[in-house]
């Protein structure tokens, strides 16, 4: 069987040199391996994602000269596969609902040192996971937002250690085998009132899905592999290999970001950069 990659870009933005190299890695390391390169439109936060952005990433992709598999999975298609990964984690008691906003639960943990998840956020406290039922269930009847989370000492209970096979490198220079460290992310939510499923649910479920043998991705998402790893475990999906990219950096250092004009690929064509102009910046 070929390897699989895929690039799996969120519309929520128009793509820059970062976006570039990501997508060009993959589709290199598909063409040398003899693999297929797919595309994935991660737009399940229906708030911050736009029809016009999207059109933008097929465009930008073409001009780059990428070619990859139709039709795409778009996630705002397939909500009902990842409720059913929900439905099926619930069952086993491993989530429950919380509903302080991140600044109450910033408030919670702000008189003494607190610990913080990879991302730099203070871990969930944990405080819903006492509400009864009848609580829980009359919170959710009022209307108030809420965040379903994953209860991760429950979840850890249930399995053993775990690791995976990074290609790249990690941002303290890991990798071979590295140990998965899920627990340093805390209760972490799967899906809101309103987003059927997190970032972490979706992108697991959707490798799966789609066979992905090889996720190249930003080294920002390092860490977000154990989790990854560990809801895999859960739900019974095939792990794939990763390999992990250093992030393409202005010059100042700093990440790029959606918004900054600079290093946009629709400004760099506007400009009359070349697709070989951006491969040879982000030294493809
Ligand atoms: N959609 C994510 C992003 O735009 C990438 C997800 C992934 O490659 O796992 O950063």
């Amino acid at each position: 069987m070929p390897p699989v990659f895929r690039f799996a870009p969120s519309p929520n933005g128009y793509l820059h040199l970062g976006h570039a190299y990501s997508a060009l890695l993959n589709a290199d390391l598909a063409r040398r391996a003899g693999g297929r390169l797919l595309l994935r439109i991660e737009d399940i936060d229906a708030a911050r994602c736009r029809p016009e952005f999207e059109a933008a990433i097929y465009e930008d992709l073409a001009w780059l000269g990428m070619r990859w598999e139709t039709p795409v999975r778009r996630q705002s298609e397939h909500f009902a596969s990842y409720r059913a990964a929900l439905d099926r984690l619930g069952a086993q008691g491993l989530i429950y609902p919380s509903f302080e906003s991140r600044a109450e639960i910033a408030r919670m943990v702000a008189a003494a040192p607190w610990p913080r998840d990879p991302d730099g956020a203070p871990l969930y406290p944990g405080t819903a996971k006492q509400l009864s039922m009848r609580e829980r269930e009359a919170l959710m009847a009022s209307g108030a937002p809420y965040a379903l989370r994953l209860d991760m000492a429950a979840a850890l209970a249930g399995v053993g250690a775990l690791d995976w096979t990074e290609d790249g490198v990690g941002p303290n220079g890991e990798t071979g085998v590295v140990t998965a460290r899920p627990e340093a992310w805390g209760d972490v939510i799967l899906a809101r009132k309103d987003t059927p499923a997190s970032y972490h649910l979706a992108v697991v479920m959707d490798d799966a899905l789609q066979g992905a043998t090889d996720v190249v991705r930003g080294q920002d998402l390092f860490w977000a592999t154990s989790v990854h790893r560990l809801l895999q475990q859960l739900l019974d999906l095939p792990s794939p290999r990763y390999r992990h990219h250093p992030l393409v950096r202005d010059a100042s250092g700093a990440k790029l970001s959606k918004s900054t004009r600079a290093t946009g690929l629709r400004e760099l064509r506007a400009e009359g950069a070349s697709p070989a102009d951006v491969r040879r910046r982000v030294g493809l």
